[in-house]
């Protein structure tokens, strides 16, 4: 998976790669879907949610630049693959999801796998997390119009955020937004296709 579909693609960042080489995939899907957990899609996880395709995971994890310093907010738990990826590298991360059952299915499977620096929320990551905010990283793996404000505000100095913005019924442009002071530099990458972001 990561030879073919990531390195070849052009995705070079090695804590990416190294991340995803050891990252057992499988066990974030269903038992009766593992077996597609390594192709070149994203599979649905159940709630009308899915895990997202193992490239789009890597280039937004590339594009976060995130070391081992950062401290991440991850807007959008899903099924925690993509949260595995970031605390690999990063020092904490936290995760937010509306969906309490996905939330919980995603906690047990990373508690299993041993993570110490990841911290769960259930509820909106519209309005982000404030309690430990500011945090030099943020990632929204659902598809928004606009970026919450609530998210720019809990963004640190230098921090960068990013966030698939479009029409979730469509295609959304991922697009990077690099905080400095309170000057936002926005960049718009490749195409992509999310759930939507539900504010509620
Ligand atoms: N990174 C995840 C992507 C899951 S899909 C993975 O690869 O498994 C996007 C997730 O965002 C869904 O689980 C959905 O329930 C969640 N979501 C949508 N709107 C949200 C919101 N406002 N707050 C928190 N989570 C949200």
């Amino acid at each position: 998976m990561v030879r073919f579909q990531i390195e070849q693609r052009g995705i070079s960042d090695p804590d990416v790669l190294e991340a995803m080489k050891k990252i057992p995939r499988h066990l974030f899907l269903s038992s009766g879907a593992g077996h597609r957990a390594y192709g070149d899609y994203p599979v649905r996880i159940g709630f009308e949610q899915t895990i997202s395709q193992p490239y789009m995971v890597a280039y937004m994890t590339e594009v976060l630049r995130v070391g081992s310093k950062d401290r991440v907010l991850e807007v959008g738990t899903g099924s925690g693959y993509q949260t595995a990826v970031l605390a690999q590298i990063a020092e904490s991360v936290y995760t937010v999801e509306r969906i309490r059952s996905l939330s919980l299915h995603a906690q047990k499977i990373l508690n299993e796998l041993g993570y110490t620096n990841i911290f769960f929320k259930i509820g909106n990551g519209f309005k982000g997390w404030a309690e430990h905010s500011p945090y030099s990283r943020i990632i929204v793996t659902a598809a928004s119009k606009g970026v919450p404000e609530a998210l720019k505000n809990q963004l640190a100095d230098n921090g960068i955020l990013v966030i698939p913005i479009g029409d979730y019924r469509t295609y959304q442009t991922l697009t990077v937004f690099k905080r400095t002071g309170n000057h936002f530099e926005i960049k718009k990458t490749i195409g992509c296709r999310f759930v939507p972001l539900v504010d509620d």
